[in-house]
Formats: structure tokens, C-alpha cells, sequence
């Protein structure tokens, strides 16, 4: 017969894990966690790597040092997570063009800022109204085309809108961004907030109320309870399920609803887009790179914009590792992902010879992660159109009768952050406990209609 729980939970990453931590602390503990994949974490996930633990998805701790506190930043705090504060500003300054050569300072910081005026008037333009031509007496934005140009618009694009409209983390939690450099992983905060309410014995969770390996491939959901099918055919029923699964998962058919799920629901989840975030490690035998204060980030200007563009050496991380870092993100990823890692690296390598010479060693080992063809993930995470509708967001977030939904993308300030699948589980967790409230306070006044 199946298994019955109040609350069914499914997908073990940080939402996940908040969300049934807010469900515990209120005394809701029959609760069952249902994970696809053979660990918690999600996308917040260490490998070892060239001899230290790499972080594949989630690396930053972002907003820190301002007004209010990130409570992701506590919690490293509390732990004694090592880290180490990434200064990107400097990275203009290290752009390096296919020949080797640095591109002047006075160069950068002139198309830098060009791109950035761009971009805040691509912005403005797109609040007035695309259509609105008689309003528009500002120039058009200029389309990057030079190696510099396409590498400046990358970084800023993917990477650092920050300085063409506020980002909320930024603005309410500071500015800095911290590196995880742990080894034992950033996940380590995880399993210290699983501790407070599954049972773990030395750092392993024993508690059956988690259960890994789970995919759920089925909902059935109606107005007296939920039923959840998993791909090994175990059925869970429960009262109420949190669904904390990605954005793109969501779009998959990974899960299916029975009945379906209604059409502003399956609209909104169509409308967010998903940015697939590649970060490719590369482990050398010795090291030749700058690794000056200034000197952490560098850039590659090519003629294919995102084409290997983002480099970070791990130097201040692990000192000695000899190991480089290169970011891609979205058809680039997807490229690269579809592709063998020795293809991969001998693209890399060329990159690299381009900017430091013909001198330099092969890199000893690749490790290409791919998330993009992760169908637990399918994408790194959720990113809102700019200019989008609010419905849209609330729609993504609103529960459909009993199944609840939570995850990055249910952030309306810090959607494709690590502290926003935090804040969005407790903020699940709470709407929640609410619903079952309400839902006991209507029972008792049938009953004593009767
Ligand atoms: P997830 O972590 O995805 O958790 C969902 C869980 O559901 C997963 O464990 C998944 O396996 C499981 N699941 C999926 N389908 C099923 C199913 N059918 N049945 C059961 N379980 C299922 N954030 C930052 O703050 N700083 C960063 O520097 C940063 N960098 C990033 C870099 C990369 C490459 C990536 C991928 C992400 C990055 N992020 C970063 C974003 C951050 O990692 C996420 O916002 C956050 O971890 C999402 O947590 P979540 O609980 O919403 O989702």
C-alpha cells in the first residue's frame, strides 16, 4: 500500500531543504523528501578536482557587506566556511586579443563604458514601448562588433548587469561577492541545515524520511489529497506536495500532471527563460599565468562572441592548484556540452596558447560539467525577461489546489541565487503551514456544523 505523509517534498536541493526544515521546526515531521538524484544539493555540487573540491554549479556567495544581511552568508559564517572575496572590476583591465597582447586600459574603459551607456539605453527604449517611434530621439543602441566589443558585451550581459539596473541582491545585500573555497564543499551548508531535523550520524543523513534516487514522473492531484508516482513505480500519497524542481524541469516533460496543470500555470512557466552556466576547469602541471591582486579574471576577445571568453585561475582559492577556470554560458554551453571533453580541451588549449604563447603545457585534466543535459536540471538557472509582466512571476509561484511550488525561480527578488531557493523554501514552508492551518480551522467548523 502507499506510503502517507502530510507533506511530500519533491527535490532535495536548497529550497527543497528550507522548505522542510520551516515544516519540521512547526511540528509538520511526517514529511517525506523525494530526490532524484543520489544526493541533496541540487545544483549546489563539489566535485574533486585536480586535488581540491570544485564547485560545478553554485560557487559565489553574492551580496554581501551591505544594509541587511544575506542569510546564505550567515549561514558560511556559522559553519566557518572558507572563502574568499572575487573582485571582478579588474577583469576589463586583462583582455587579452588573439594574439597575446593586453588591450591598453584606456581602450577597455572607453568601450566599457560605451557598452554600458548601450545597454541602459537599450533598457530605457524597451521600457518606453518597442513601437513607440515617435518618443525615440535618442540614437539606437550601437550592436557590438569588434573582438573587444563582443567580449565587453558578454561579460556585461552575462554576467554583470549590475551596472546597468539595480539587482535587488546587490542593493539590499551588498555588493561583494565571496568564492566558496571549502573543501568540504559549499553543499557543507546543507547538510548542516538537514542535521537540524533528519536524522545524521557522522555527517551522514540516515533519515528515512529522505529518500534518494526517487525521479517523480507522476502527480496526481485533487481536491482531497496528492498522489506522486516514481520512475521505480513506488506511490506516495500525502496532503499537499512542494514541488521544488528547476524552472526547466518544469518546461520538460520530466513530471506529468494528471489532471493537467491549467493553462496560466503552464503559460507563465513557458514565458521565464532558462541560462545554462558552463564552468569548465582545466588542471595544468605547473602554472603560467599572471596571478598579481589584479590579476584573478581575465578575458578573451574573439570574433564569436562567448567563444571562451570569461577566465578566472583558482590561485587565491587554492594557492598551487594550478588550475583555470573558463565560463560559457547558453548555445555556447550547449555546444560545448554536446561535444566530447577532448574536443573541448583542444578548443580551450588553442584559447589559451592565443593569450599566453606557444610555450605552455597541456592541461592534465578537463572536467566539463553539463547541466544543460542534466534532465534533473535542464539549465544552470531561471532568468526573468527584463521587462516582464509580474503576473508572470506570481503565476510561476501561485500553489495549483494542493501542489505547492518553491525553488530559485519562485524568488521575486533573488531568483537564480543560492539565497534565493533559500528564502523561497522558508517563504513555501510558511504559505504552507498557513494552507494547513486554515485547511484544520475549516474541518472544525463542519464539524461543528454537524
Ligand atoms: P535545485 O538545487 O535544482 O534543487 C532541485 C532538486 O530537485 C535537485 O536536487 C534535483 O535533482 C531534484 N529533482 C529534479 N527533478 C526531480 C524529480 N522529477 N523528482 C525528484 N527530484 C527531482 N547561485 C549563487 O548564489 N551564486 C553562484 O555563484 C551561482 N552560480 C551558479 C553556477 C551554476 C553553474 C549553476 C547551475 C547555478 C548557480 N547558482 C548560483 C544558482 C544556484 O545554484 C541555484 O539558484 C540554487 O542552488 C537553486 O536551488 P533550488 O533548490 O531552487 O533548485
Amino acid at each position: 500500500s502507499p506510503s502517507r505523509s502530510s507533506v511530500i517534498i519533491v527535490g532535495a536541493g536548497i529550497s527543497g531543504i528550507s522548505a522542510s526544515k520551516v515544516l519540521a521546526e512547526k511540528g509538520v515531521d511526517d514529511i517525506i523528501i523525494l530526490e532524484a538524484s543520489d544526493r541533496i544539493g541540487g545544483r549546489i555540487r563539489k566535485e574533486q578536482f585536480g586535488g581540491v573540491s570544485v564547485e560545478l554549479g553554485a560557487g559565489w556567495i553574492a551580496g554581501v557587506g551591505g544594509r541587511e544581511s544575506n542569510p546564505v552568508w550567515e549561514l558560511a559564517t556559522e559553519a566557518g566556511l572558507r572563502t574568499c572575496l572575487s573582485d571582478y572590476s579588474n577583469a576589463r583591465y586583462n583582455i587579452y586579443d588573439r594574439s597575446g597582447k593586453i588591450f591598453p586600459s584606456g581602450i577597455a574603459a572607453d568601450s566599457y563604458k560605451r557598452a554600458v551607456d548601450s545597454a541602459i539605453q537599450k533598457l530605457r527604449n524597451q521600457e518606453d514601448g518597442h513601437d513607440d517611434v515617435t518618443s525615440k530621439i535618442m540614437e539606437p543602441p550601437s550592436t557590438p562588433k569588434t573582438p573587444i566589443e563582443l567580449a565587453i558585451d558578454f561579460i556585461l550581459h552575462d554576467f554583470e548587469m549590475a551596472e546597468v539596473e539595480p539587482i535587488s541582491t546587490y542593493v539590499d545585500f551588498g555588493e561583494r561577492e565571496f568564492l566558496v573555497a571549502d573543501q568540504r564543499g559549499y553543499d557543507c551548508l546543507l547538510y548542516k541545515m538537514a542535521e537540524s531535523f533528519l536524522f545524521t550520524s557522522e555527517g551522514r543523513i540516515l533519515d528515512g524520511r529522505l529518500q534518494l534516487n526517487k525521479v517523480v514522473r507522476e502527480l496526481q492531484h485533487s481536491r482531497t489529497g496528492i498522489r506522486v508516482i516514481t520512475e521505480d513505480g513506488c506511490v506516495y500519497e500525502a496532503n499537499y506536495v512542494i514541488l521544488s524542481v528547476s524552472i526547466g524541469v518544469l518546461q520538460s516533460d520530466l513530471i506529468s500532471f494528471n489532471p493537467p496543470l491549467p493553462r496560466w500555470k503552464m503559460e507563465a512557466i513557458e514565458k521565464c527563460d532558462v541560462m545554462v552556466y558552463t564552468k569548465i576547469f582545466l588542471k595544468f602541471p605547473y602554472k603560467f599565468w599572471p596571478s598579481g591582486p589584479e590579476k584573478e579574471f581575465f578575458i578573451y576577445a574573439h570574433e564569436r562572441r562567448g567563444y571562451y571568453t570569461f577566465w578566472q585561475h583558482m590561485e587565491n582559492a587554492y594557492p598551487g592548484s594550478n588550475i583555470l577556470v573558463v565560463t560559457l554560458t547558453n548555445e555556447e554551453s550547449k555546444r560545448v556540452e554536446a561535444q566530447s571533453d577532448e574536443e573541448t580541451l583542444i578548443e580551450a588549449m588553442a584559447v589559451i596558447r592565443d593569450m599566453f604563447g606557444p610555450n605552455i603545457p597541456d592541461a592534465i585534466d578537463i572536467l566539463v560539467p553539463r547541466w544543460w543535459n542534466n534532465r534533473f536540471q535542464r539549465g544552470s538557472y531561471s532568468n526573468y525577461p527584463i521587462i516582464s509582466n509580474l503576473n508572470v512571476f506570481h503565476n510561476i509561484k501561485a500553489p495549483v489546489g494542493r501542489v505547492f511550488f518553491t525553488g530559485e525561480h519562485t524568488s521575486e527578488r533573488f531568483n537564480g541565487y543560492v539565497h534565493g531557493g533559500y528564502l523561497a523554501g522558508i517563504d513555501t514552508g510558511k504559505a504552507l503551514l498557513e494552507e494547513m492551518w486554515k485547511e484544520k480551522e475549516r474541518k472544525k467548523e463542519n464539524q461543528s456544523l454537524l
